[in-house]
């Protein structure tokens, strides 16, 4: 069997695996990042919305090759039609540029491999290594060879289906109520409005709802995420795109260039995401922002978070679980209680029936596109107290 030694190894070569491998390379500790896929990026499965704000923070620039469009706002369409419009800057994490996503996770990966990280593609974990209850690496295949990885620190960025954090025993399990179900089509020949992303809510997407995400005027990812626990079965959700899609004068005439279909936890955070000698990032931590179903963002921040600390934890020696828990407290911080919120709204609005969305939606028309998310839901709970009661504490805190 093949051995490889490294200070920090991170499973998973996605924007939070990136992003821990570029903040722990450049404070000197060898970082090694191993993806199971030939290619970075692709096959992509991602409606490919993010907002912009948080990327001086990462310290990523935006680069042309990976903006396909810049949307000014995000529409919120009820099933009769009324829509609210909320600007880019607060429309949460999934609006502000489409990507071109297989190019943004490569670019991601070339600023790890420029901070000093080595990459070692077609290399996937089958299992964690674990001395006297320490995580120390991870064992699995590369090239098809056996191959052991020893590392101080590990960091899971293993993405929705992660496994690392399972095999070293923290509970990563997510209920089918916290999960949705997701189908997109990439589709050409349509007619949209390359401005704005949208979203369309109500019965078309129980307990989810479709998205046209434009690439241009007149292609655009057009996708839907149905809350797992309301399908029948899994190809329910291409039935209730395909139906929408037929119904839309702008789309029906639409080719498809792509399809993919996956799945998107919509849960609240994990209570633990470090254990001694790992940290989860990203998707693996449950980090999906549960409202909109956006996870680049905080894969990236939380992989900023754990690639500091996994660098502090190489020079001090010591990757106990005390010291890892300055991640966890790191990432709770900057994230948890919008998390928690946005999951209470999402439980909410997961049931609410096609008139009662049509009142909601149609009383908040009238708002500017400076408002937030939040406004939105201050303008809903002002009209229908009983709507935020359950998290309404938490809405003047976030
Ligand atoms: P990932 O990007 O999933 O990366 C994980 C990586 O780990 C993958 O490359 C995988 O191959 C690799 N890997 C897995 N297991 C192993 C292993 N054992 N060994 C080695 N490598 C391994 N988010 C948004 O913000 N905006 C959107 O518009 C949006 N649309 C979406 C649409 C769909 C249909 C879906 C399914 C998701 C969407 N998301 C969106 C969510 C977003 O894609 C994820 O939140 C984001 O990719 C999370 O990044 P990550 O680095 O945590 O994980």
């Amino acid at each position: 069997m093949k051995t490889i030694d490294t200070d920090v190894l991170v499973v998973g070569a996605g924007p939070g695996g990136s992003m821990a491998a570029k903040f722990a390379a450049r404070q000197g500790a060898r970082t090694l990042l191993i993806e199971k896929r030939q290619e970075i990026g692709s096959p992509v499965r991602c409606a490919e919305g993010v907002s912009r704000e948080w990327m001086a923070e990462c310290e990523v620039s935006e680069d042309p090759r990976w903006i396909a469009t810049r949307s000014d706002a995000a529409r919120i369409f009820a099933p009769n039609g009324t829509s609210a419009t909320i600007g880019a800057k607060r429309a949460g994490n999934e609006v502000g540029i489409v990507l071109e996503r297989v190019l943004f996770d490569k670019a991601l990966a070339e600023d790890a491999a420029r901070a000093g990280a080595d990459i070692l593609l077609k290399t996937f974990a089958t299992n964690v290594l674990i001395d006297n209850g320490v995580v120390r690496g991870v064992v699995g295949k590369s090239l098809g060879e056996d191959v052991e990885i020893r590392a101080m620190v590990t960091i899971g960025a293993d993405g929705f289906e992660s496994q690392v954090g399972r095999w070293a025993g923290l509970r990563t399990m997510v209920k089918t109520r916290d999960v949705d179900a997701t189908f997109q089509y990439r589709l050409a020949n349509i007619r949209c409005d390359a401005r704005y992303c949208d979203f369309y809510l109500g019965s078309c997407a129980p307990g989810g709802y479709i998205w046209v995400f434009p690439k241009s005027h007149e292609v655009a990812n057009v996708g839907i995420g149905v809350q797992m626990s309301q399908l029948n079965g899994l190809a329910d959700t291409k039935a209730y795109l395909d139906g929408w899609i037929a119904s839309q004068p702008a789309f029906r005439n639409g080719k498809p260039l792509d399809m993919v279909a996956g799945a998107v936890s919509t849960s609240r955070p994990l209570p633990k995401t470090v254990t001694p000698g790992l940290m989860l990032v990203g998707d693996a931590a449950r980090l999906i922002d549960p409202l909109t179903g956006g996870g680049i963002v905080n894969a990236c921040i939380s992989g900023k978070l754990a690639g500091d600390v996994a660098a502090r934890a190489w020079q001090a020696r010591d990757a106990s679980e005390t010291f890892l828990q300055s991640y966890d407290r790191a990432w709770r911080s900057r994230m948890e209680k919008k998390q928690i919120r946005n999951y209470l709204a999402k439980e909410k609005l997961a049931h609410l029936d096609d008139e009662t969305l049509n009142t909601l939606i149609g009383s908040l028309s009238t708002l500017d596109t400076d408002a937030s998310t939040m406004s939105l839901l201050l303008a809903i709970g002002k009209k229908h107290p009983r709507f935020i009661a359950e998290f309404a504490h938490l809405l003047w805190k976030t």
